[in-house]
C-alpha cells in the first residue's frame, strides 16, 4: 500500500489538472465590447479582375439553389419560401421572413453568391442587410460593406457579433460577392456541456477572412454569445433582413468529421 507521502506528487499533478481545466472553463476576457464602433476596421482589400471558374460545382455537392427555384428550401413554420426567382436569380422578397433549407446539415463546406443591387441605400447595418445562419443558429454576415461602417464584428464576413473579418473584401453594389465557407457544427457532451464550439472558415471573394475561428456561442444580438446543446444537423437558413438582396449558385457538401491521426 501505498504511503499519503509518495501520493503527493501525483495529487499535485492532479490539482494542476483540475486548477487548468477550470482557468480553461472561465469565459475569456474580452477588449471591445459587443458591436462596439471603437473596435478597428479591417483593412480593405477589394479585389480586382474577373471571377472564372466560380461556376464549377462539385459532382458530390447538394445544390441548395441552381438557379431554377425554390425547391430545396421553406419559410418559417413549414410555409413555402415567400422569396421571387427571376432570371435564375434568388431575391428576399422583405417582409415574407426568412427562408431555410428543407434538409438538416452538421459539418459542410458551403458556396454561396450574393449581391446587393445598384442604387440601393446602405447605411450601418440597414438597407443591405442579409445572413447565413449555419443550423439555424451560427450567422454569417451578409452586408454591403464597400463604403459603408458599420461596428466591425457586423460587417460582411463577419461571424456576427463575434469576430470582424481580417479584411474588408466586399465588393461594390451591384457586383457578386462569393462566399466559400467551411463550417463545424458545434458537438456536446450527454450532460449538455460543450465538448467542442463551432467553428467556421471563410473565404470571401478568394480571400481568408476567417481561419477556423472557434465561435462563442449562438448568434445573438447586442449580446454576448453562448451555447445551448441542440440536435447535431439543422436547417440553413437565409435571412430577411427587410433588403433586397440577391442570391445565385449555392450549394453544400457534406463532410466527414474532422481527420484524426491513424
Ligand atoms: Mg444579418
Amino acid at each position: 500500500m501505498r504511503s499519503i507521502r509518495s501520493l503527493i506528487p501525483w495529487l499535485a499533478t492532479v490539482a494542476i489538472g483540475l486548477a487548468a481545466a477550470a482557468a480553461m472553463q472561465q469565459s475569456p476576457s474580452f477588449k471591445y465590447p459587443v458591436h462596439d464602433m471603437a473596435r478597428p476596421q479591417p483593412a480593405s482589400v477589394w479585389p480586382q479582375g474577373s471571377r472564372a471558374a466560380v461556376d464549377r460545382v462539385p459532382t458530390d455537392a447538394v445544390r441548395l439553389f441552381d438557379g431554377s427555384g425554390l425547391g430545396s428550401w421553406v419559410g418559417g413554420g413549414g410555409k413555402p419560401a415567400g422569396w421571387t426567382v427571376e432570371d435564375g436569380v434568388l431575391a428576399v422578397k422583405p417582409g415574407t421572413g426568412d427562408i431555410q433549407t428543407k434538409e438538416s446539415f452538421g459539418d459542410v463546406q458551403m458556396h454561396i453568391e450574393w449581391m446587393v443591387p445598384e442604387g440601393t441605400t446602405c447605411s450601418g447595418q440597414k438597407g443591405c442587410n442579409s445572413g447565413v445562419f449555419f443550423m439555424g443558429m451560427y450567422e454569417l454576415q451578409i452586408l454591403n460593406s464597400n463604403g459603408n461602417e458599420t461596428y466591425p464584428d457586423g460587417m460582411a464576413g463577419a461571424l456576427y457579433g463575434q469576430y470582424p473579418p481580417m479584411v474588408n473584401a466586399c465588393l461594390p453594389l451591384g457586383q457578386w460577392n462569393t462566399y466559400d465557407i467551411v463550417f463545424r457544427a458545434p458537438r456536446f457532451k450527454a450532460d449538455g456541456s460543450l465538448e467542442s464550439p463551432a467553428y467556421m472558415t471563410v473565404i470571401f471573394n478568394g480571400v481568408l477572412v476567417q481561419d477556423h475561428v472557434a465561435m462563442l456561442g449562438r448568434t445573438a444580438h447586442a449580446a454576448r454569445a453562448t451555447y445551448a446543446p441542440h440536435e447535431p444537423k439543422g436547417p440553413i437558413r437565409l435571412q430577411d433582413h427587410g433588403d433586397p438582396i440577391r442570391f445565385r449558385n449555392i450549394w453544400v457538401r457534406n463532410l466527414p468529421a474532422p481527420q484524426v491521426a491513424e
